[in-house]
């Protein structure tokens, strides 16, 4: 019997301010309809997260793709995975620097290799080799964030502490999806973390952890301080309480609680199962959220309103 199809998008959780919360929400929304799209023209749930995550990555209003957070050094290096809930196949690249949309090129991993996660010049090898075309560094780079690392890097240490405040910038995009055949996946695409060093590869992009499907339990896609949520294994620790029995909404509240409780970290979290259950939390002021079912479309920046 075919499922009524299920898709929900994060674009970060942090405290967005005023002035940006038009953006965010129409980022969220302009996933939302293109994932959808894809659902209802006989997509599966793993080409919805794509279409998704890849309008965000091409949207300046987050830490994806074009206009992401600089490194230390002044580049973009970028992070992605999207897994397959059905198969548990999954595709996942870190530490690319001349890539647009790195789910593409996640995409391309899981679906074209033996292997499940590719870096930095391997990764891009492996893009063009399967027909992603490769950007120079320059190209996914925008004033604001130039002017954002400069700021940040005149700063005193005891100024920079603040980086990491649940209120400061989150601005990676993931998105979970079910399909008509009853299968889930998940998919994040990051920049990472502002002024962060070279080779540092966060959360969003390490299975479990800011990413994972499996029909059996649930697709799951995080944002928020990613060394934190990285030591939790936090999707996976999401999805197998969803397999133990419990409602994804309660579970999505139990796994910001204990993101705080036990590591003092912050985010935000989307989760759905095969039976189209979903649950939307984070532990921030804001998250840019929205999700559609057949029966309803909704959006918002603050879950906890
Ligand atoms: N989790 C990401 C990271 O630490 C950042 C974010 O969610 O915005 O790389």
């Amino acid at each position: 019997m075919s499922k009524d199809p299920v898709l929900v998008a994060h674009g970060g959780a942090w405290g967005i301010p005023d002035d940006m919360v038009e953006a965010h929400l129409n980022g969220v929304r302009n996933a939302i309809a293109a994932g959808w799209h894809a659902l209802s023209h006989g997509g599966s749930a793993a080409d919805a997260v794509e279409e998704a995550v890849v309008i965000m990555e091409d949207d300046d209003a987050f830490d994806a793709g074009r206009g992401s957070f600089l490194n230390r050094e002044g580049k973009v290096q970028l992070d992605a995975l999207i897994m397959d809930g059905a198969t548990l196949r999954a595709g996942g690249l870190g530490c690319v620097e001349h890539i647009r949309n790195p789910i593409r090129a996640a995409r391309k991993i899981l679906s074209e290799s033996p292997h499940v996660y590719f870096v930095a010049e391997g990764a891009e090898r492996f893009a063009a080799e399967h027909g992603i075309p490769l950007c120079k560094n320059e190209d996914l780079i925008i004033p604001r964030e130039v002017e954002r690392l400069r700021e940040f890097q005149s700063r005193t240490s005891e100024e920079r502490a603040d980086l990491f405040a649940p209120t400061i910038s989150h601005d990676t995009v993931g998105a979970v999806a079910l399909d008509r055949d009853g299968n889930i996946a998940a998919a994040t695409s990051t920049g990472g973390t502002l002024n962060k060093a070279p080779g540092r590869l966060g959360d969003s992009s390490l299975i479990g952890c800011g990413c994972y499907a499996d029909n059996e339990s649930a697709a799951v896609s995080t944002t928020g301080w990613g060394e934190p949520i990285m030591k939790l294994v936090l999707a996976k620790w999401s999805a197998d309480r969803v397999f133990a029995g419990n409602a994804p909404q309660w579970v999505v509240l139990e796994a910001m609680e204990y993101l705080k409780n036990r590591v003092a970290g912050h985010g935000g979290i989307i989760l759905l199962d095969a039976r189209g259950r979903f649950g939307i939390a984070h532990n921030t002021p804001r998250m840019a959220w929205a999700f559609k079912t057949t029966k309803e479309e909704t959006s918002g920046i603050d879950r906890n309103a």
